[in-house]
């Protein structure tokens, strides 16, 4: 069995005195997509900032493509090709958004290439190519947001929330795409609340309440579980 993209054994991490992870284990086999799903306040983006690089552990270790990670720099894990889709999207408001994708050619990636895999996935950035991001939609602003993500060629891609104040259909054509994205080779860890759109196109899925992983598996299995933990049981 290949290497995992991403392990990670025992996990703690705090705000000052308040410990938010407490010994998270999980693993994400390379070219899969994994769900990571959970309730208000489980710990998903605190696992994310801690994965990237944003929030320094307590202990607990990582492992990137079997790289020990522990203590590394955002700068350093992209490198090592992960990269994340912060929650919020992150677009520059006062930028076209060619603009937008240009600045991620600073990475020495080719203008070209960066318009290329975008405007492939999100053809609609295409027609909107000289518009300002901040006038984008929400499903277009992640679109984008998305879009300057896969230019540095991940290996890992981290998705945090996706769906956040989205309409349904536009989550269902966001996850369509993120399915794309996969079968070319990236692996992927999705944050969700809410588990419906991000299953369906997830490989595998884990549950996380209260700083910990409480349940992992196949999309199936994972979506009784869900529907207990989200009524207030498992
Ligand atoms: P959501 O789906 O609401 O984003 P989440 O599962 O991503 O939830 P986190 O955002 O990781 O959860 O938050 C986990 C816990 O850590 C919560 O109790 C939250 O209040 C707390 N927390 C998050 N950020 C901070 C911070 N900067 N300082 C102090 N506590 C924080």
């Amino acid at each position: 069995m290949s290497v995992p993209i991403l392990e990670i054994v025992d996990l703690h991490a705090a705000y000052g005195r308040i410990e938010v992870l407490r010994g998270v284990s999980l693993s994400v086999p390379r070219g899969a997509v994994m769900a990571l799903l959970g309730p208000n306040g489980a710990g998903k983006s605190t696992l994310l900032k801690v994965v990237s690089g944003q929030m320094e552990q307590t202990s607990g270790d990582i492992h990137l493509a079997g790289v020990h990670v522990r203590g590394a720099k955002a700068d350093d894990l992209a490198r090592l090709g992960l990269t994340t889709v912060p929650e919020g999207r992150s677009v520059f408001p006062n930028l076209t958004v060619e603009e937008n994708l240009l600045l991620m050619s600073y990475a020495g990636v080719e203008a070209y290439k960066v318009f290329d895999t975008a405007y492939s996935y999100f053809p609609r950035l295409h027609e909107r190519r000289f518009q300002l991001a901040g006038t984008l939609s929400g499903g277009e602003q992640q679109m984008l947001a998305m879009a300057r993500a896969l230019s540095s060629d991940p290996a890992l891609l981290l998705l945090d929330e996706l769906s956040m104040g989205l309409a349904p259909l536009i989550v269902d054509e966001l996850y369509e795409t993120v399915g794309q994205i996969a079968q070319s080779g990236v692996s992927i860890l999705v944050v969700e609340q809410f588990a419906r759109t991000a299953l369906k196109i997830s490989d595998y899925a884990a549950v996380m309440t209260g700083g910990r992983i409480v349940a992992t598996g196949e999309p199936d299995e994972i979506n009784d579980i869900m529907a207990d933990v989200i009524l207030g049981g498992a």
